[in-house]
């Protein structure tokens, strides 16, 4: 049957590609945003579609919809850019976690949120497992963002047991692909920029400080997986590749793969607070979703470079200076 489906932040990077997945499935989806940091070329090509409709609006405020399904995403994700605005941000998290909950109460509709791995902050425990509480700062540069998440994540289980609301969350460990935006001063889009303008890479601290990369189609189809999953399992669930590289190596990955001239400088201290490993234990999502990654990431950079090759970056808007 046929589900009428709200994607938040659906013109984003990861909520585009959601759309694009449900639509393509056949669903009626509605894509709501207020393209604080994406723009409409993200989703025009599914503007004609008579299964797809966007709304431009800010889910800070309420909003009254008739759906089955909630995809929760509305968020800026790039530290430059939930840094630009701490207090929006914060607000967007809680908010737009309570509006979208409310609305799901009344409607009976799912909600699946899109939680994060900087709910374990700077951790302590490697590979993180979701029994981790993690280690976050809750006054420093990066709180707005952690502890929005981690405030959500309370809406969401507190709308289950008080309201019974049906709830799923998953932590996404960094993400990337096409249609990142290329301006978002995240690690892999600044590295690929510069690899292909032969620019310096600009590496902050030593560069030994890690993360794990998944590429965007693995998550597209985890984040699915657990929406279509019976009403039981709420989460939280890790969704990422369990790959970990040192910022260093993604570096050397990124010149080698599309054969830069550029030269790997160190361009800035470790800022504040940043994270010095990350690694995401997958067990929980092997199990209850049957997932796993299947593209690495030597193979999915050379997809993303590629994209970054065949696009007019011209023609996108920097959405905050701090990139
Ligand atoms: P993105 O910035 O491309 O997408 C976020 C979208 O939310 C944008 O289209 C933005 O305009 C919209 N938005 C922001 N504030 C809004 C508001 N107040 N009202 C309506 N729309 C608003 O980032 P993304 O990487 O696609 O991230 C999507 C979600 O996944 C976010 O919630 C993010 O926290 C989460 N996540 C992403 C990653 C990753 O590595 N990409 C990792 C962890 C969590
Ligand atoms: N980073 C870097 N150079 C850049 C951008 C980021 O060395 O041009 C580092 C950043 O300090 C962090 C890691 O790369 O250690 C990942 O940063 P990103 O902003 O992509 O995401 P995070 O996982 O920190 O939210």
């Amino acid at each position: 049957m046929i589900k009428r489906i709200l994607v938040t932040g659906g013109a984003g990077f990861l909520g585009s590609h959601i759309c694009e997945r449900l639509v393509a499935d056949g669903q009626d989806v509605i894509c709501l945003d207020n393209l604080f940091t994406s723009q409409k070329s993200n989703i025009e090509h599914l503007l004609g579609r008579s299964n797809f409709e966007f709304i431009r609006h800010d889910v800070t405020h309420p909003i009254f919809l008739e759906v089955d399904e909630v995809y929760n995403l509305a968020c800026p994700a790039a530290p430059g850019h939930y840094q630009f605005n701490p207090i929006k941000t914060m607000k967007t998290s809680v908010l737009g976690a309570i509006n979208v909950l409310g609305m799901a109460k009344r409607v009976k509709a799912k909600v699946l949120h899109t939680s994060t791995s900087e709910v374990y902050g700077d951790p302590t425990i490697h590979p993180q497992p979701e029994s981790y509480r993690g280690n976050v700062n809750p006054i420093g540069p990066r709180a707005c963002y952690d502890e929005g998440k981690r405030a959500a994540e309370t809406l969401m289980f507190d709308y289950k047991r008080q309201n019974g609301v049906d709830v799923r969350v998953v932590r996404i460990f960094n993400t990337y692909g096409p249609r990142m935006h290329p301006y978002d001063g995240r690690v892999v889009s600044n590295f690929i920029r510069q690899a292909l303008a032969d620019e310096d890479i600009t590496i902050y601290g030593d560069g030994s400080q890690s993360r794990s990369f998944c590429y965007r189609d693995d998550l597209v189809e985890a984040i699915i997986r657990m929406m279509d999953l019976p009403p039981g399992f709420a989460g939280p669930v890790n969704i990422g590749n369990p790959g970990e590289f040192t910022i260093r190596e993604l570096a050397e990955q990124v010149v080698e793969i599309s054969g830069s001239k550029s030269q790997i400088v160190v361009a800035r201290p470790l800022p504040e607070d940043d994270p010095l490993q990350r690694q995401p234990d997958i067990s929980l999502a092997k199990e209850k979703l049957g997932w796993e990654p299947q593209i690495a990431l030597r193979e999915g950079l050379a997809k993303t470079i590629e994209w970054f090759r065949s696009v007019d970056l011209d023609a996108f808007r920097a959405p905050t200076p701090n990139y």
